[in-house]
């Protein structure tokens, strides 16, 4: 039932990281590990692929193995129809109105059971299993006896779950050891400790490294973009909580003054999203044939060419009308560009509102801020300069890596009265 033996094997060393987060950092970070040498830990989640939580599964796994943790990701498989449900949780949790027929709930718990199956050598053994978001919820419950910590990462702006479909979810939830959710606002009524533990970019990947002028002025030829206009950008899956139309209107207001302005929706499926075509074929219709709105269906590992897009723009929206965090604004702001959000969620703990960004609750605030932002390029490189460092200090992997390991450590030490951290 799993998929493809996952790349445990790529190569990457926590030390490359001093060079933008410290040695200090690196040092911590090894002293951190030296108790978990040998640990077997597990994440699961439901796609290789697209989304934030494939982005960092990517590189955390490696970096655990580089600190002597015997880390992996194992990748549930589904039906349709099993991704159809998942979806509708997705929705509801982050606060829709869905209606998940018994049907598919049954279907989601079969699938859970054939996974577990198919994992329990696997997840038995493990000393911690990060399952991560409502997927694989069930793979505690079906998986029966366990030796190690099991932590369910919630990914999801919870913050206003519809209420019955949380309970359902709730009831695979409760058995873990602990908890993991992005902001304070999202955390939940359970019987287990929570932690408050924000998502992160890597620095060093191919979305988010340094690139030649050359390979950022590529983008303009490649996707008919006018290099001499301003273009706005954001980067999603075509997914209705991300708000493309939302986009598109503001940039039509901001237009009227304006006149040269560009925008680009730069996005591409998730294997686990079944709704990108209908919301893609939606983006279309409202874009209604303007030879500046360039529409681009990017393929899964087009990470250079993302990092191209976001370097080559002037502002990058994310106008998320709920976001658990958003890796795409820390992209960006770590490329220096100043970010018009959603004022929801993730965005919040990322876009200091008129220091690294502005954030905006309409298109027409989106609107506003655009006009500003392109008449006063001062004050867009000022923001620019201080998103890069907000990013610095906060959203970096190695501080994601430094969490999760001060919680493994928490958690297996359990109620010791004393716990000893070097
Ligand atoms: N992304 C991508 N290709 C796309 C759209 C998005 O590689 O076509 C990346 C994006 O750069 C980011 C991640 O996928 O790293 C999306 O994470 P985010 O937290 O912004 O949103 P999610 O998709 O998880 O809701």
């Amino acid at each position: 039932m799993t998929g493809p033996v996952p790349a445990q094997s790529e190569q990457l060393s926590v030390d490359a990281y001093a060079a933008v987060a410290g040695e200090d950092v690196i040092l911590q970070l090894r002293r951190l590990a030296e108790p978990l040498a040998g640990k077997r830990v597990v994440h699961v989640n439901s796609t290789r692929q697209g989304g934030g939580v494939a982005e960092i599964l990517a590189k955390m796994i490696p970096l655990m193995r580089d600190l002597g943790l015997d880390a992996r990701w194992e990748v549930i498989t589904g039906t349709p129809d099993f991704f159809q449900c998942t979806k509708g949780f997705h929705n509801a949790l982050q606060g829709d109105r869905v209606e998940i027929p018994d049907r598919l709930l049954a279907v989601y718990e079969d699938v859970n059971r054939q996974n577990a199956d198919a994992l329990r050598d696997v997840l038995k053994d493990a000393d911690f299993v990060f399952v991560h978001d409502p997927q694989p919820a069930p793979l505690l419950h079906f998986t029966g006896t366990r030796s190690g910590k099991w932590i369910w990462r919630c990914h999801i702006d919870a913050s206003r779950p519809q209420r019955n479909v949380w309970r359902y979810l709730r009831r695979f939830v409760s058995g873990y050891d602990a908890s993991v959710f992005s902001l304070p606002a999202f955390t939940q009524s359970l019987p287990h400790p929570q932690y408050v533990i924000p998502p992160s970019i890597d620095p060093l990947s191919d979305k988010n490294r340094e690139l030649e002028p050359a390979e950022v002025a590529g983008v303009f030829d490649r996707f008919g973009i006018d290099p001499d206009r301003p273009m706005i950008l954001q980067v999603s899956r075509y997914d209705r909580f991300k708000d493309p139309i939302g986009v598109i209107q503001a940039y039509r207001m901001a237009k009227r003054y304006i006149p040269g302005l560009q925008l680009v929706l730069a996005g591409g499926g998730a294997d686990d999203d079944p709704e990108g075509e209908a919301v893609l074929a939606e983006v279309r219709t409202a874009a209604n044939g303007d030879p500046d709105i360039h529409i681009l269906v990017l393929p899964p590992d087009s990470h250079m060419t993302i990092n191209a897009l976001q370097r080559a723009a002037d502002i990058v929206l994310q106008k998320s009308l709920k976001e658990g965090f958003g890796l795409t604004v820390s992209e960006a702001m770590w490329k220096r560009k100043p970010v018009i959000g959603g004022n929801v969620g993730g965005i919040r703990l990322q876009v200091i509102n008129h220091q690294t960004g502005f954030l905006v609750n309409s298109p027409e605030g989106a609107a506003l801020r655009i006009r500003y932002l392109l008449h006063k390029r001062d004050k867009l490189e000022k923001m620019g300069e201080r998103a890069r460092e907000y990013v610095r200090t906060n959203f970096l992997l190695t501080r994601h890596l430094r969490e999760y390991l001060t919680m493994m450590l928490g958690l297996m030490h359990g109620n010791a009265p004393r716990i000893e951290l070097s």
